[in-house]
């Protein structure tokens, strides 16, 4: 259905997925038409299920490595958020993983160029790599492997915002960058190897949680509802510099195993593995540009956020029985 002149028009690739499934949600709920795609290569449609018959939502399967056609629409925001994104999923699809992040980002960019919209790309807190500055700001160059298993995804978002800025300064498209820092939350697929949904998981069948190395390399996680919330807030400011994204409040794997235990009184013990090749050290963001620009600072508590998305996990692992 054609959105009516004044509505706003928000093309979302990736919306199928864990982030693109809750800024959808959020769009309609700001009045937004969306346009949804997904090639459902990591995505899933029961993400989206809730939204078949909104008469201001449309999906669209379709692979944006590939040329995107939409010729009779207007369109206000485009935002790129499909890519395998978890570390097992791009160590399986490399080349995808390649091809979205640099052909996407080229069509999707080319698409917010011809339509005139703003264009939001979801970046990494992975472009910083195993980080030599800690926490992360903006301005850190970050430091990457190139050709390490993680360097298909590091590489291509660090491709996806060059050529993000070189459209922004060559052909003055309106537009941002957000790196993305970890994020949690309902949606996220249980077996899609990242390590919240991993000890979830694990916690809820009693089996042991599997901790990667000695469990002292920290990660800061964000819950979804505040990472949308600055995403949301981004797209709807002027600013082009990257912008980080996350919850500063930081922790070992090794606590958050713990807490994890804690929280399910689980009975699981704890059984260490060999720790990935390339897993950074620590990772805690900078949020001092997001605070300043955005007036955007994360609020749900680790408790509150974390025993909201055990409960989505039991759920869906008691309707898989
Ligand atoms: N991790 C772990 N056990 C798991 C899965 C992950 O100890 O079953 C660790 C992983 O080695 C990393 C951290 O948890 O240090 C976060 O991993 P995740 O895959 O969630 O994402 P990353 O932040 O590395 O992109």
């Amino acid at each position: 259905m054609a959105a009516k002149n004044s509505q706003r028009v928000s093309v979302v690739t990736g919306a199928a997925g864990f982030l693109g499934s809750h800024l959808s949600d959020r769009l309609l709920a700001e009045g937004h038409r969306v346009i949804a795609i997904d090639n459902l290569v990591t995505g899933n449609t029961a993400n989206i299920g809730h939204l078949a018959g909104n008469e201001n939502f449309q999906f669209i399967k379709h692979n944006v490595s590939n040329f995107i056609f939409l010729p009779d629409e207007k369109i206000d925001y485009v935002f790129h958020f499909a890519s395998p994104a978890s570390p097992i999923d791009y160590l399986e699809l490399p080349i995808p993983t390649l091809k979205v992040g640099a052909l996407g980002t080229h069509n999707t960019l080319g698409l917010a160029k011809d339509k005139n919209a703003a264009f939001i790309l979801a970046s990494t807190s992975e472009v910083y790599g195993d980080p030599l500055e800690h926490p992360q700001k903006e301005d850190y160059w970050g430091n990457v492997n190139p050709i390490g298993p993680r360097g298909v995804y590091d590489e291509a978002k660090r491709y996806g915002e060059a050529m993000t800025m070189a459209y922004h300064r060559y052909h003055r498209v309106d537009t941002r960058i957000v790196r993305i820092f970890n994020t949690y939350g309902p949606r996220m697929r249980l077996r899609d190897g990242r390590v919240v949904p991993a000890f979830i998981g694990q916690a809820l069948n009693g089996q042991p949680l599997t901790v990667f190395g000695d469990g002292s390399q920290t990660r800061s996680f964000c819950y979804v509802s505040d990472l949308i919330d600055g995403i949301f807030k981004l797209a709807m400011s002027d600013f082009h510099e990257p912008v980080n994204l996350g919850n500063p409040r930081e922790m070992t794997i090794k606590q958050f195993a713990d807490e994890i235990v804690r929280i399910t009184e689980a009975k699981s013990a704890i059984e260490y593995k060999p720790l990935p090749i390339d897993d950074p050290r620590v990772r805690q963001p900078d949020i001092s540009r997001a605070k300043k620009v955005l007036g955007w600072e994360p609020r749900v508590d680790f408790d509150e956020g974390i025993k909201a998305t055990i409960e989505y996990f039991r759920q869906s692992l008691a309707s898989q029985r």
